[in-house]
């Protein structure tokens, strides 16, 4: 067994129907993880289950809106109940609203706060209890460039993405008594349907970001597997509070 092994570990990642969230889950099921992909969009959940089933993944898909409390409590007990455990959280899902401050509306602040960051405070209280009957877990916040960086059109994805990298170190503190680590990935600039859309709007942007990232290239949601499998494995066992930036060397580049 290596110390990268998810056999008999149960992963649930949200948001994992697609992007970066589903590159993630195809790394932890061929590391040998049950994995549960959990959204909204069903058709994009089904084509994403086909994906993992290919690579003979045992998966399945959970219906999730991370803006209600009670849907993120249902959607990790249905989870854990299908599989008898569960091991790894994924808070993956996240929106971006492109807007000068000045002219964005509550309504705006609301849905990205709540849908990058609230959402990962509900999963992770609706994990905890199955993590502490397993023994320990593994919890991986997803965050961004926008963690350390700022944008004259993401104010509440930039304050979103700061404040989940401190919500991990504080629940990294928090739990550490319990065997439970978490940890956050900052990635660079990845190809999704998020940054299709960042495109379309902000002009200049995807050459920006290919002068600025020293890989030369964009990122694509493979990139993730590896990092996904490190930190969810016991080959993490003693880091905790810790944000890995997985972005081409973006955030280093003078
Ligand atoms: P996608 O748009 O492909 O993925 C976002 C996912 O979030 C979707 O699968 C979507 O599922 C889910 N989601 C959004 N709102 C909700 C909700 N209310 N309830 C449940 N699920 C929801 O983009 P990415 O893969 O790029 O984004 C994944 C994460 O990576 C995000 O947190 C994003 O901020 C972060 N990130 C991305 C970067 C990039 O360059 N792409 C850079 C830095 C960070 P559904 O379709 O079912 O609603």
């Amino acid at each position: 067994m290596t110390p990268f092994d998810l056999s008999k570990r149960v992963a649930f990642v949200t948001g994992g129907n697609g992007g970066i969230g589903l590159g993630m889950a195809k790394g932890l099921a061929a590391a040998g993880a049950t994995v549960v992909i959990a959204g909204r969009n069903k058709a994009k959940a089904d084509a994403a289950l086909a994906e993992l089933k290919a690579i003979g993944a045992q998966a399945a898909f959970v219906e999730l809106d991370v803006l209600k409390e009670a849907s993120c409590h249902k959607a990790l007990d249905q989870a854990a109940s299908t599989f008898g455990r569960l091991d790894i959280l994924i808070n993956n899902a996240g929106t971006s609203v492109r807007k000068p401050p000045e002219q964005l509306t509550a309504a705006d602040w609301h849905l990205v706060m709540d849908t990058n960051l609230t959402s990962a405070f509900f999963c992770s209280q609706a994990a905890y209890p199955h993590m502490q009957r397993a023994g320990g877990g593994k919890i991986i916040n997803i965050g961004s460039m926008m963690s350390i960086f700022a944008s004259s059109y993401a104010t509440p994805y930039a304050s979103s993405k700061g404040a989940i990298v401190q919500m991990a170190k504080s629940f990294a503190v928090a739990w550490a008594k319990d065997n439970i680590q978490v940890n956050a990935i900052l990635p660079g600039w990845i190809n999704t349907d998020l940054t299709r859309k960042a495109r379309e709007q902000v002009e200049g942007l995807h050459d920006k970001v290919l002068a600025r990232t020293p890989a030369q290239r964009w990122g694509e949601p493979g990139d993730f597997a590896g990092v996904a499998v490190f930190l969810a494995s016991p080959a993490s066992d003693f880091i905790t509070g810790a944000a890995i930036a997985v972005d081409g060397g973006y955030s280093v580049q003078a």
